[in-house]
């Protein structure tokens, strides 16, 4: 049975590939490697994790060679996870995320109707939960008030996928990720930027005067809770949506003194105000993905942060 992945060479798409072939699942993945961040450091990520699988360089947008992949490949499991990913880009870039998140999104899911697919797990985020919730975040939540457009589009992909489910019978269930971090992580993400920051000794923007909180969550949680939702049996709503998050909001400075401690250096910390579309605070409930597939963050900060510090030491070399 092939599963395929979108966003392979990105960072949570090439630990899902790593998995799913280290379980002797058929892997392909589909990748455009754009230039949102570095495409050399997709490529590096994908040679140490999942070299063994097959990654075909293929935009979302491009309908035809889609067409084509899926019925050369005939998944019957879809990961989808390609996205134009980050908030703060999204307010200087907005069509980006039209083009990759909505006209994308609503091309997989054709695909998916059309082919002999039995269930779509997609990225959605916990961005989604914008003005309206107060954390913990639980999923019946209000999601209607987003906060940038990045959150907007993941918000969207929830009712598409959800209409997809009511007409056409389309089994999808949307993962909202909470903060990321691991090894070969996203470089416009604050684990990587601070670490960096750190080993150089460069000054870090820390914004809204540290009075920040994120559920900081390890990506080998993260890979455990998408095998899990996949590989669900079918639970009778054929679209559901999941939290994956840590359950453990941490407190941005905290957050830079565990770095710090790894790196074996001072954090020179810049105060900033409140960025415009961030959120000041995010917390899952991870009560239902819990009990619907035994979802379970193991991976405290104290465990998970030192081994990033490490691997940025390792990759950006000694000037980060
Ligand atoms: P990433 O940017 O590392 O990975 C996304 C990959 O998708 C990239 O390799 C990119 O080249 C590819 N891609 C983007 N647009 C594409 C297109 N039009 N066609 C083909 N490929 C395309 O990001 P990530 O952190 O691995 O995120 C994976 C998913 O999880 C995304 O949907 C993201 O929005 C979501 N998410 C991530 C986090 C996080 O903390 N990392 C949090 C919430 C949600």
């Amino acid at each position: 049975m092939t599963v395929l992945v979108t966003g392979a060479a990105g960072f949570i798409g090439a630990y899902t590939c790593r998995a799913l072939a280290a379980r002797g699942d058929q892997v392909v993945g589909l990748d455009n490697y754009n230039d949102y961040y570095d495409p050399a450091l997709k490529r590096d990520r994908v040679a140490a994790l999942c070299p063994q699988v097959d990654i075909r360089r293929l935009d979302l947008a491009d309908r035809q060679g889609l067409a084509a992949l899926f019925a050369e490949v005939r998944p019957r499991r879809v990961v989808h996870l390609a996205a134009q990913a980050g908030v703060r880009y999204s307010l200087q870039n907005p069509h980006a995320y039209v083009a990759s998140n909505l006209e994308g999104f609503v091309n997989v899911l054709e695909q998916c109707r059309h082919g002999d697919v039995e269930h779509l797990v997609y990225a959605s985020s916990s961005s989604v939960y914008g003005d309206s919730a107060t954390p913990p975040f639980s999923e019946d939540q209000r999601v209607d008030r987003p906060r940038s457009l990045y959150a907007a589009t993941k918000a969207a992909n929830e009712l598409m996928a959800y209409t997809y489910a009511q007409l056409y019978g389309l089994r999808a269930t949307g993962l909202r990720f909470f903060t990321v971090y691991g090894p070969w992580g996203r470089p416009d993400m604050a684990p990587l930027l601070f670490s960096r920051a750190v080993l150089a000794g460069r000054p870090i923007e820390v914004f809204n005067h540290g009075r920040m909180q994120r559920d900081f969550t390890h990506v080998d949680d993260i890979v455990a809770g998408v095998l899990g939702a996949l590989d669900r049996a079918d639970g009778g709503e054929r679209h559901e949506v999941f939290n994956l998050g840590n359950h453990t909001p941490v407190e941005l400075e905290r957050f830079i003194d565990v770095i710090a401690a790894a790196a074996g250096r001072e954090a020179v910390r810049h105060y900033r105000p409140m960025q415009p579309g961030d959120m000041v605070s995010t917390m899952a409930d991870t009560r239902r993905a819990r009990e619907a597939f035994g979802f379970e963050p193991r991976t405290p900060i104290e465990q998970g942060l030192p081994p990033v510090v490490q691997w940025c030491r390792d990759y950006f070399g000694k000037d980060a």
